[in-house]
């Protein structure tokens, strides 16, 4: 990474250069995790990096998978390279806030996508500003965050992942049900045995049951000690959201919760307890912070959750956490980045004891790249009929889109 220029002309810098490259990490095979959405044993990313006039670069990654969002590597290079890229190069790197506004008008939807470039966004303007990204995101509020680790699979296979996840060191757990509850009662009692009496264990059905299903499952795994459930049922169904909070377990809102007006949603329909914020969900550290600070507001404790990020993703979820109000010291994070995969994309792996996750020296982000890694990325630039110039504020893609592409302007 390039150190920070000083000053005005830092702040003045212009974005560039987008660069991006395709990673495919395998899942380490004790760790595949088996939930009401399907099986995960390899992700499809993408990591972003930007470079400013001043010199300086920016890393971020597409932690996208097509069963969360539609979005995955393919489509997050396909958007980047042939939108995204064109709405933010020439602008310049300050407000990052304004940046986003510009992908938000090139681009609908997409939020994973968005949230890898506006991280890198992100470290970049930390970096020009020399400073950690928790602290230019209003923080830090907290250096280090409790993790947990997720154990899906029965019997054996719930043995294995359990013995992987004590050897890595943790002691928290999420297990993962919403198949069918007296199955996931025996799941979550096997959990408990091979965890221990004091071990912290919540349960994510990921939108799995419908309410008396859930209700019903509570009933069975109440036995087992659980300390959360995550997403009992669909992500509309606020309202039976709502009526299991009676069940007296603390209610996790996951898949209700993509963007801030769901978060209204939810505030409103006083359907959870807590909120589980990610960066690809919110579409970026800033917007996570932001989301953050208004579930804090109204009462609502937040959780960072995962979508089973690299080593670039975990930076930005720690950063972003550090910089989160309302941020849970009883319910731990889901930051467990390179711990999930066979190998990590990060020169330095982050420091990792199962336990809990610490903020980092350094500006920006404050990891770096492998350099075999660093040498794949390809320039929005190379490419014949892909070349962004530079062009004045408030032209460029967005307004050439609106013009000839939008059916519904
Ligand atoms: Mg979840």
């Amino acid at each position: 990474m390039s150190g920070p220029s000083n000053g005005r002309r830092a702040i003045d810098a212009t974005i560039v250069d987008v660069q991006t490259v395709r990673v495919s990490p395998t899942v380490k095979p004790e760790l595949v995790v088996a939930g009401a959405r399907g099986v995960h044993d390899r992700s499809d990313f993408l990591l972003v990096r930007v470079v400013t006039s001043a010199g300086v670069t920016g890393i971020g990654e597409v932690s996208a998978t097509l069963t969360w969002s539609g979005e995955d590597g393919a489509t997050g290079e396909y958007l980047i390279r042939t939108v995204l890229a064109g709405a933010v190069i020439g602008q310049p790197i300050a407000p990052v806030a304004d940046l986003e506004r510009r992908m938000d008008r090139a681009l609908a939807g997409s939020p994973f996508t968005k949230a890898g470039l506006s991280t890198a966004l992100w470290d970049a303007y930390a970096r020009t500003l020399d400073v950690p990204l928790a602290v230019a995101l209003g923080g830090p509020l907290h250096t280090e965050i409790p993790v947990k680790c997720s154990l899906s699979g029965d019997g054996d296979r719930l043995r294995d992942t359990h013995r992987a996840a004590a050897a890595a060191g943790f002691g928290s757990f999420k297990v993962k049900i919403g198949l069918d509850p007296v199955a996931d009662a025996e799941r979550v009692a096997l959990a408990r045995q091979l965890c221990g009496p004091d071990a912290f264990i919540g349960l994510d059905a990921n939108g799995g049951y419908r309410r008396d299903a859930a209700r019903r499952a509570v009933e069975l795994i109440r036995p087992s000690a659980p300390a959360f459930l995550e997403q009992p049922v669909e992500p509309g169904d606020l309202a039976g959201m709502r009526q299991l909070r009676d069940l007296g377990l603390p209610i996790v809102a996951d898949e209700s919760v993509f963007g801030t007006d769901e978060l209204v949603s939810v505030l409103r329909a006083e359907a959870a307890d807590v909120v589980s914020l990610y960066i690809g969900k919110s579409g970026g550290p800033g917007r996570l912070v932001s989301m953050a600070r208004l579930a804090d507001a109204f009462g609502l404790t937040v959780v960072i959750g995962s979508n089973g990020e690299l080593g670039v993703g975990a930076a930005a979820q720690l950063q972003a956490g550090a910089a989160a109000a309302g941020l849970s010291t009883h319910i731990p994070s889901d930051i467990i980045g390179a711990h999930y995969y066979q190998e990590d994309v990060l020169a330095e792996p982050l420091t990792a004891d199962g336990r809990t996750a610490r903020l980092p020296d350094g500006p920006g982000l404050a990891v770096s790249l492998r350099e075999d890694i660093e040498a794949r990325f390809v320039s929005v630039t190379d490419e014949q009929g892909h070349r962004f110039d530079a062009v004045p504020a408030g032209t460029g893609t967005a307004q050439a889109l609106r013009r000839t592409d939008n059916p519904n302007p």
